[in-house]
This record gives structure tokens, C-alpha cells and sequence, in this order.
């Protein structure tokens, strides 16, 4: 027997429509990147959703078409989220800081037919030139006045294609399984892969993250994420923000302690949420500038392990709680959020703090096993590691377009294999041991340390080449390269280094070189990184 309840839909317009009619006055504001600050309300930006919904059905775009966008966190690109998937085409957020080649890749593999860009943006499109070309227009996201001189062609003005458009636009009854957004994650090993987040696991992840034991994200709030919409739709809050009526801050590109500081305190931001490296910047500035955020309750912190001083300073020098959340690309993303519960309520402060150094435990909707080697189940005591598998219905069933991936994601019981490897302690709470692919985060993007190793190993008197991250103060991590020299030879660390001049972003090029006389290995041949951590601990990289 079936219920007799409706069968509404979960779409994210179902989101903006509610935001609208029960919160139409709620300020959306940003720091936009033509300077001054943008203010408007949920119903403003609803006429410009339909506006813009409008151009893009005139350029072509339909039924899941990839609109891609090149963006800060500002209000277009908000727009851009609501009406792009509202007409049950596809809002793929790409990350501008990747390599031009893997931005290319992302481009031609998605098949993106417009990319909406902005100012910041527009040389990273001028040197693909000529690599994209299935792209058919690129829409600057500013107004005629500060439109650029540039080489790109089929370029068009947002503010003009917005302004020739109606505001009502008819929206369609989108299935809650159509294909909302799209974003790649930069792996590791081999090309970026792509997620396909549907309406329905976006509407259920807002849910789950606006939970009291979550963000607890509110009408009461005003919200700042740092962390960008390029990355993981900022972890879902522009949708839950939505949802629940929140303010939302947008930062643009004022990433830093100053601006961030002076946009929080001037809009009253309750809640924020961004990656370590981030908040590093802001907590020196406050303390270097006397500044405290009185209204700020709370912080999520996550996509890289926080170090427990910043959890402390957080909550001793600002009062701010501090939550630790962890997720991927692949888990829309938060699976986990450290909340505390009741019964530790009595612990001392440092038993708090060393639960809040873990990732956190499940919301809702997600459930979550370790296994060993042998893809067996391990013991949730906090003390066995294994690598994390997860699943639920915000998290990647299949990847995008891209069948080996997929082959190799998932175990026999259809859970998700993160890579990460960790422990579950028995309240259910997770900690990241290490990541299985070594991985070095900086500032919140990947690094790969198989690719700059290959590329190290490519100079003619090396070789062996490892690359690990070193802890660094601002970059969270840092990669040191460290090689054996072939016999014989001694070869300047400065000419290796040239050796990733042009092959890999900036930001990828390792801070040092050092050499030994040999690396450790692990039975099967494999270099012990392990290891290798152990022995460069302390390691300090140059200025
Ligand atoms: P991404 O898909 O770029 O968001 O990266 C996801 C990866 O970031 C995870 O698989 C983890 O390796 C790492 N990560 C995310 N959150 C945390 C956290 N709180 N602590 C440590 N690592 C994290």
C-alpha cells in the first residue's frame, strides 16, 4: 500500500521560490568585482533568475545543456546557480585556478556550450584560445561600462542580455532527478572526473547541512562562505541559505583578513564557512589589528585537517564555535560536521578539543564504514584505520561521462571509496588518518605529488624523486621534493625546479629540493611516504 501523501518535487527552484514568498526581503549582499558593495533582496534577484533564465533560453540552451561558470562568490554567479538549473539545464562551476589544461579538459569533456565569466576570469578563457572550441559564447558577468577589450570572440555583456529580457519567465516542472550542476574534481592520478549533482540530492543535502547538529543554518543568520562556488557549490550553503531564508554575504574576490573582516562585521555574519588557509589569514589580522567579530557564533571548518591551534584561538581569542566538517566533491559535500554531543558537554577543554579535531560524525542520510586491504569492515574504536567508503543519496552514484572511473569508485556493497583513509571512533566520530593518493592541500586546492614526482624524475641526473607535503603556516601544506641523485651526478636543485616551468601551475612548483642517498620503500616497491613524513617532520622550507 502506497501513502497518500503529495508528491512535490525536490528542485532547487521549489528552493528560490520559497525564499522569495517567505523571505522576499532578505538581503543578499556581495562585494562585487567592479569594487563597490551590491545589495538586494531575494525578490530582486528572483526577477533577475527569470531575466536571465530568459537569455539563456534566446542563446539556445536547453534541457541539460552544460552552462559553465568562471566566478567569485557574488550575486551573478548566485543567479547563474538558480537560473541555469531552474530550466533544467546544467550550472557547472569550474575551478579558475586549475592548470589551463585541465580547465580545457573540464571545458571540451562537459561539452559546455556557454561560459559565463568573470572580469578576474577573462585571460585564463584568452589563453585557452583555441582549445575550446565548442564553447559558442562567452558572457562577461558586468555591466557595458566595464566590458574589456579582449580577444575572445562571441562575447557577450550579462547586464545587457539581462536587460531585453522579461521577468517571468515559465519555469518548467523539472523531475526531482534531472541533472542540476556539474563540478570536476581535480584527482589526483589521470584526468579531473565529474559529479552530476541532481536537484533532488541538492534539496536533501541543504536539509541535511541546515540541521541543528550541521550548520543550523537559520533565518536568523547571516552567512558568509568563503569557500568558493567553484568548489563543491560552496558546500551547498547558497541552496541552503534559500531554504532557509538566511542572509547571504558573498565575498568576491576580497579573500583576505582586511576585507573579509570588514564585510563580516559590517553585515552582522553569524555563520561562516571556508577552508583552514582562509581563516589563518583572518585570525592574524584580527589579533595583529585588536579586532573581534562580536555577532560571529560559529565557523565550519573543512577540506583540509585545521591545526588544533586555530581551533583554539577560534574559540579562546574570538569566542566563535568552531565546527569541523569533511566532505569531497563526490559527497556534495558534508557527510560529517563535529558537533558535540550532550553527554560531553562535562569534558574538560581538552577533551573537547581533541574530539573537535576530528571530521566529525554522519548527518543524517549518510552512512559511513571503514575497511582494511581486504575490503573488509573494521571496528568503529577510534583506533583501526581504513580507507573511508561512504553512502547516501548526496553522494556520487556514477561519475560523469566517465566509465573507468566509475569502475574503480565503488566496492561490492555499493559504497562510495573516498581515498581517504581514517578512523571511526565509537560515538561515530571520523578522523582522517592520511589520504591513500598522498595528496598535498594547499590553501585549499590538490596537488598532486605523483605528477610533479614524474616530472622531477624526467632530468637527466635524477634518479628517484618523492614529493610530501610540509606543514606550512599559510598554505596549510607545501610540496618538498626530495631525490636521489644518479650515481655520480650532482644536479642543482634550481635546475630540477625549472623543470616544472610551464608543465604545472605555479602554485604546484615544490618550495624546496633536498637529497638523500636513497628513498624508503615499501614491500611491493612503492615509496614509503609514511616514512618519509616521519623523517622530514620538522623540516622547515625557506622563506
Ligand atoms: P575536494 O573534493 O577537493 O573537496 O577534496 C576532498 C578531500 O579533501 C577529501 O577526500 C579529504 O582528503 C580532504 N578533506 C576534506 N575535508 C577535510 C578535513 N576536514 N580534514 C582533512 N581532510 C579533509
Amino acid at each position: 500500500m502506497l501513502g497518500k501523501m503529495m508528491d512535490s518535487q525536490l528542485t532547487i527552484n521549489s528552493l528560490i521560490d520559497f525564499a522569495v514568498k517567505f523571505h522576499g526581503t532578505t538581503e543578499i549582499v556581495s562585494r562585487s568585482v567592479e569594487g563597490p558593495i551590491h545589495r538586494y533582496t531575494y525578490a530582486d534577484c528572483y526577477r533577475r533568475i527569470g531575466r536571465l533564465a530568459g537569455a539563456l533560453a534566446a542563446l539556445g540552451v536547453g534541457d541539460g545543456d552544460r552552462v559553465a561558470t568562471l566566478a567569485w562568490n557574488g550575486y551573478r554567479h548566485f543567479e547563474l546557480y538558480f537560473a541555469v538549473s531552474g530550466m533544467g539545464a546544467v550550472c557547472h562551476t569550474i575551478n579558475p585556478r586549475l592548470f589551463g589544461e585541465q580547465i580545457a579538459f573540464i571545458v571540451n569533456h562537459a561539452k559546455d556550450k556557454l561560459v559565463f565569466v568573470d572580469l578576474t576570469f577573462v585571460p585564463v578563457l584568452e589563453a585557452l584560445a583555441g582549445r575550446i572550441d565548442g564553447v559558442e559564447n562567452i558572457i562577461v558577468m558586468t555591466d557595458e561600462e566595464h566590458m574589456p577589450e579582449t580577444s575572445l570572440s562571441g562575447v557577450l555583456c550579462y547586464e545587457n542580455l539581462l536587460a531585453v529580457e522579461a521577468e517571468d519567465f515559465g519555469w518548467p516542472e523539472l523531475d526531482e532527478n534531472t541533472a542540476s550542476s556539474l563540478c570536476y574534481s581535480s584527482g589526483t592520478t589521470g584526468n579531473p572526473k565529474g559529479v552530476l549533482y541532481s536537484h533532488r540530492s541538492t534539496v536533501l543535502h541543504s536539509f541535511a547541512i541546515c540541521g541543528a547538529d550541521a550548520m543550523a543554518i537559520s533565518a536568523r543568520d547571516s552567512i558568509l562562505p568563503v569557500v568558493p562556488m567553484f568548489h563543491v557549490n560552496a558546500w551547498g550553503i547558497p541552496y541552503a541559505c534559500a531554504m532557509a531564508g538566511s542572509k547571504l554575504v558573498l565575498p568576491g574576490a576580497g579573500m583576505d583578513g582586511a576585507s573579509l573582516h570588514e564585510l563580516m562585521e559590517a553585515e552582522g555574519v553569524t555563520l561562516t564557512a571556508g577552508v583552514p588557509t582562509i581563516w589563518l589569514g583572518l585570525l592574524q589580522y584580527m589579533k595583529e589589528s585588536g579586532l573581534q567579530l562580536p555577532e560571529l557564533e560559529r565557523t565550519i571548518v573543512g577540506g583540509a585537517a585545521p591545526p588544533p591551534s586555530m581551533i583554539e584561538s577560534f574559540e579562546n581569542d574570538f569566542g566563535v564555535d568552531f565546527l569541523h566538517g569533511w566532505g569531497m566533491t563526490e559527497t556534495s559535500p558534508v557527510c560529517t560536521v563535529g558537533a558535540l554531543k550532550g553527554n560531553m558537554r562535562g569534558l574538560d577543554t581538552a577533551a573537547k578539543q581533541a574530539i573537535k579535531v576530528k571530521q566529525g560524525k554522519p548527518l543524517y542520510g549518510v552512512d559511513m564504514k571503514i575497511v582494511g586491504d581486504d575490503g573488509l569492515p573494521l571496528p568503529h574504536d577510534g583506533e583501526a584505520f581504513g580507507e573511508l567508503c561512504v553512502k547516501g543519496p548526496w553522494v556520487n552514484g556514477e561519475y560523469f561521462e566517465d566509465a573507468e572511473a566509475t569502475g574503480a569508485a565503488f566496492d561490492a556493497d555499493g559504497f562510495f571509496r573516498t581515498g581517504d583513509v581514517s578512523t571511526i571512533d565509537s560515538d561515530g566520530y571520523m578522523q582522517i588518518v592520511d589520504r591513500s593518493k598522498d595528496v598535498i592541500k594547499s590553501g585549499g586546492e590538490w596537488i598532486s605529488s605523483i605528477e610533479l614526482e614524474n616530472l622531477a624524475v624526467g632530468h637527466a641526473d635524477v634518479a628517484e624523486a618523492a614529493v610530501i607535503g610540509i606543514v606550512h603556516q599559510k598554505w596549510g601544506e607545501r610540496p618538498l621534493l626530495i631525490c636521489v641523485p644518479r650515481e655520480g651526478a650532482e644536479p642543482a636543485a634550481a635546475d630540477i625546479l625549472a623543470l616544472f616551468d610551464g608543465k604545472v601551475a605555479k602554485m604546484c612548483i615544490p618550495d624546496a629540493v633536498e637529497f638523500v642517498g636513497e628513498l624508503p620503500h615499501t614491500a611491493t616497491g612503492k615509496i614509503l611516504k609514511t616514512k618519509l613524513r616521519e623523517d622530514f617532520k620538522d623540516y622547515s622550507l625557506p622563506a
